[in-house]
């Protein structure tokens, strides 16, 4: 072994144990910088090495492209705010999936003839998987941004034709193995690939599209995994192997956190809540509507508050305005926690990354399972622009479309404050009990406007 050829493969075992490291630190918010720091070093060591490979006879195309790549990535991450999150990460999955795709049609196109069978196999799941993460990733952000309508499209036979087309798919590619000189069929392929990324993302409401990004982020993994077999790339192995797994988990942990199986997200037709909210179901039903001052003044006389975040606050854009409140009460001396639900907003760790782009220590964030017992020793409860995951329904409610989803037990707190524009219903489109009750003050509007008029109003002194 030449010394380059050294430095090239223990860059990739430096990277692949960085790349680890990176996922590890993720798994929490203390480590999540960390481990992002992690991660982009492992890349960069990855990409260095890469450029050392043997084979490479020329550096300008390689060089236009880092350029090209760097101002798009710069471009994104200047332009594309923390609430839209989800659309930056399918936008980023479809050029990984179009890259994957493109670097299959440019192997076949090299050396279809002297590929191992093994070889082309990989490359055709490569093409597939690469071509629907393209089509797919473009369809979830279509659906996002709101460029494609929302709202579940569906039409008849539909899941028939889109497993018709994923086996038939994978039946063209054995045929690639046995005659890869098939160029025809190498094209349906591809072109299977773009038709099913399409067909199956459009019968999917928007709302799930942040699990269905995540899933469509596990065959852009494993669409690099193969490419890694077709090309020799261990590194490309390990990364595929990574992403795709990583993808394929966080997938199934968010449809367990909304207590969906997997199958209604991807089936299911649900999830409307980017159409205009539907009518109010509650009409007629009476609730305190309260005022600022009465939601101070509530405020003036806790002792232990508890603020739940939900979705709201990402639209309204009231973190600082959130952590502001919590300030202006621990100078009074009360006691501010915050219960962060793992579904609660549109991506996971959503509430997490909005209160760290505030600057709200870690300590006083706690998820679902050590905090739901002390809202019964809770004075007052701030649910800013939360929901379906302060819903009592999912734990009394047999017959609701969310029954069964862990919630907060806000009910149990001595006053619950809801901070929320109206009486509309959250992403599963069903009523709220908690809003009728007794102890709950509804304070109507803006989250954010709603939280600087309480903090003007605990400013006021007194008690
Ligand atoms: P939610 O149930 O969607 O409710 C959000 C509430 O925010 C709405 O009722 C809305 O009421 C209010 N709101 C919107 N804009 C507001 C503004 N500017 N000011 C104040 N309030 C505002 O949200 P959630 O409680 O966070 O629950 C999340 C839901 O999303 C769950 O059902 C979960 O299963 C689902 N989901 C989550 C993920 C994830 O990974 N986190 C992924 C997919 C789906 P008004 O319109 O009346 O203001």
């Amino acid at each position: 072994m030449t010394p380059t050829e050294v430095v090239f493969n223990l860059s990739y075992v430096l990277a692949a144990v960085l790349f680890i490291l990176c996922l590890r630190g993720l798994s929490g918010p203390e480590s999540a910088r960390r481990g992002l720091v992690l991660g982009q070093v492992g890349m960069l060591i990855a990409v260095v090495g890469t450029l050392l490979h043997r084979d490479i006879v020329r550096y300008d195309w390689i060089l236009a492209g880092l350029l090209l790549g760097s101002v798009i990535g710069l471009a994104i991450s200047a332009w594309i705010p923390m609430t839209k999150m989800p659309e930056r990460i399918a936008l980023s999955h479809s050029f990984g999936g179009l890259a994957t795709a493109l670097v299959g049609v440019a192997e076949y196109e090299r050396e279809a003839s002297q590929l191992t069978e093994f070889k082309m196999a990989a490359l055709g799941f490569e093409t597939f998987l690469g071509f629907l993460t393209f089509t797919g990733s473009i369809m979830a952000f279509g659906k996002l941004q709101g460029f494609i309508r929302g709202a579940p499209i569906t039409w008849k036979g539909q899941n028939v034709l889109n497993v018709g087309l994923f086996v038939g798919s994978l039946a063209a590619i054995g045929l690639l193995v046995v005659h890869p000189e098939m160029q025809g069929v190498f094209l349906a392929i591809a072109g299977s690939g773009l038709a099913v990324g399409v067909m199956a993302v459009l019968p999917i409401g928007g709302a799930d599209m942040p699990v269905v990004i995540s899933l469509l982020n596990s065959y852009a993994g494993l669409a690099a995994c193969a490419t890694g077999f077709a090309l020799n790339s261990q590194i490309l192995i390990i990364c595929g192997a990574l992403d795709g797994s990583s993808g394929l988990l966080l997938s199934m942990l968010m449809s367990k956190a909304m207590n969906r199986s997997f199958a209604n997200v991807l089936f299911g037709a649900f999830g409307t809540a980017l159409e205009p909210t539907s009518a109010v179901p509650q009409l007629g039903r009476s609730y305190n509507e309260a005022t600022v001052e009465d939601a101070g003044a509530v405020l003036k006389a806790s002792q232990t508050v508890i603020v739940v975040p939900g979705y709201g606050m990402a639209v309204s854009q009231a973190q600082h305005a959130v952590r502001d409140l919590a300030a202006a009460l621990e100078r009074r001396g009360v006691e501010v926690k915050y219960a962060i639900h793992p579904v609660a907003g549109r991506m996971p760790g959503h509430m997490n990354v909005l209160l760290a782009e505030a600057n709200v220590s870690y300590d006083k964030l706690f998820d679902l399972d050590d905090i739901n017992d002390d809202f019964a020793r809770t004075d007052a409860v701030v649910v800013v622009g939360a929901n379906d995951v302060v819903n009592p329904a999912a734990k009394k409610d047999s017959s609701s479309p969310i029954y069964g989803m862990p919630v907060f037990h806000v009910e149990l707190s001595r006053s619950v404050i809801v901070l929320k524009r109206s009486m509309n219903p959250g992403f599963s489109g069903v009523e709220n009990e908690l809003f009728f009750q007794q102890n709950t003050m509804m304070v109507l509007g803006d989250a954010k406007k709603t939280l600087l008029a309480m903090i003007g109003e605990l400013k006021e002194g007194g008690h």
